[in-house]
Formats: C-alpha cells, sequence, structure tokens
C-alpha cells in the first residue's frame, strides 16, 4: 500500500493550504472560524513517479495555551502512529513558537522521519533569512516554502519521497 505522509503543526500555520495544494481532489477546508472541529482528511498525492497517501490533520481552533498543547499533543501522536513520513509545518511570519518546540520534542522521539517545512515564506529573495532559527528544533535543515503563493513545493516534495 502507498505510504502516509502526515501534515503536522500548530493551528493556523498553513496545513489545510498546503494540502489542498496538493491533494488532486480539494477535500480539506480552510477555515479561521474559532471553535470548527475537522475530522483527519486523506487524499492521493502524486509526484514524479511517487504516490502517496497525505493527511491533513486539522482539528479544534485552541482557546488557551494549554488547548493548544493537548491538541498538538493529539495531533502529533496520531500522525506519529500511522505516518511513514511526517512533515512537520511552522510558520514563518509568526516564527518560532514554546508549541513549535513542544511538537519538536516529541518527534525526535519518536524516530519517524521527519520534514521540517517553513511556510508563508512569501518571497524567497526577502523572507528566507527568518527560516534560521527553525534549526533551533534540531529536525534538520528547514525548508522554505510557500504553500499560499505557491513556492519551492518541489524541494518539499524531493525531501519527502528520498524516505519512501
Ligand atoms: P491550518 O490551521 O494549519 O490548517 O492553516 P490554514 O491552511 O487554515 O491557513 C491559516 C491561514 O494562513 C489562512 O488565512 C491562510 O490563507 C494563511 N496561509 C496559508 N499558507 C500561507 C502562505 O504560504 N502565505 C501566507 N501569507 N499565508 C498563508
Ligand atoms: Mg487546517
Amino acid at each position: 500500500s502507498k505510504p502516509i505522509v502526515a501534515i503536522i503543526g500548530r493551528p493556523n500555520v498553513g496545513k489545510s493550504t498546503l494540502f489542498n495544494r496538493l491533494a488532486k481532489a480539494r477535500i480539506s477546508i480552510v477555515d479561521d472560524t474559532p471553535g470548527v472541529t475537522r475530522d483527519r482528511i486523506y487524499a492521493d498525492v502524486e509526484w514524479l513517479n511517487y504516490k502517496f497517501t497525505m493527511i491533513d490533520t486539522g482539528g479544534i481552533e485552541p482557546e488557551s495555551n494549554d488547548i493548544i498543547l493537548s491538541q498538538m499533543r493529539r495531533q502529533a501522536e496520531a500522525a506519529i502512529a500511522s505516518a511513514d513520513v511526517i512533515v512537520f509545518l511552522v510558520d514563518n511570519k509568526t516564527g518560532l513558537t514554546d508549541s513549535d518546540m513542544h511538537v519538536a520534542n516529541m518527534l525526535r522521539k519518536s524516530h519517524k522521519p521527519v520534514v521540517l517545512v517553513v511556510n508563508k515564506v512569501d518571497d524567497m529573495q526577502t523572507q528566507t533569512m527568518g527560516i534560521y532559527e527553525f534549526y533551533n528544533l534540531g529536525l534538520g535543515d528547514p525548508i522554505p516554502i510557500s504553500a499560499g503563493q505557491p513556492l519551492n513545493l518541489g524541494d518539499m516534495l524531493d525531501a519527502i519521497v528520498e524516505y519512501f
């Protein structure tokens, strides 16, 4: 069966935007409304000769930092359990956060392959300096992308399929 790739990261980093870009059928909903609950959604993705199943780990918009942390933990645990490769998505606009650090610690302990991807780098000429702080996560080279534009998704996909 096809490899499973899970996108994890805290709310609003752009997981669903990235998922919708890659999915042949756009079946995930981008929604900024607080309190909206979404189940995990699956899509088929193809890149070069590779086919894989991608999981969008959407979820509850948190109302406090405690809820962010418990939500992150559940997302990460579910992704770790089912995924062959994890895309850990962080946000260049907000920069590195405590929640990112928390998830990174869990991912390192899992020994699963992790591709660290920095979203919202909407201009590769002027906005890539910020990505260097994400080396502090200890998960290797951060790959800058813009899911919104889109930009540099090929480099990210190359890094993912290397683990298959
Ligand atoms: P999720 O909660 O991680 O699934 O994040 P969403 O995909 O719902 O996106 C959250 C917000 O970030 C939305 O307003 C998106 O339009 C915005 N967003 C997503 N990707 C990008 C990007 O590459 N650049 C910018 N500037 N905004 C983005
Ligand atoms: Mg989402």
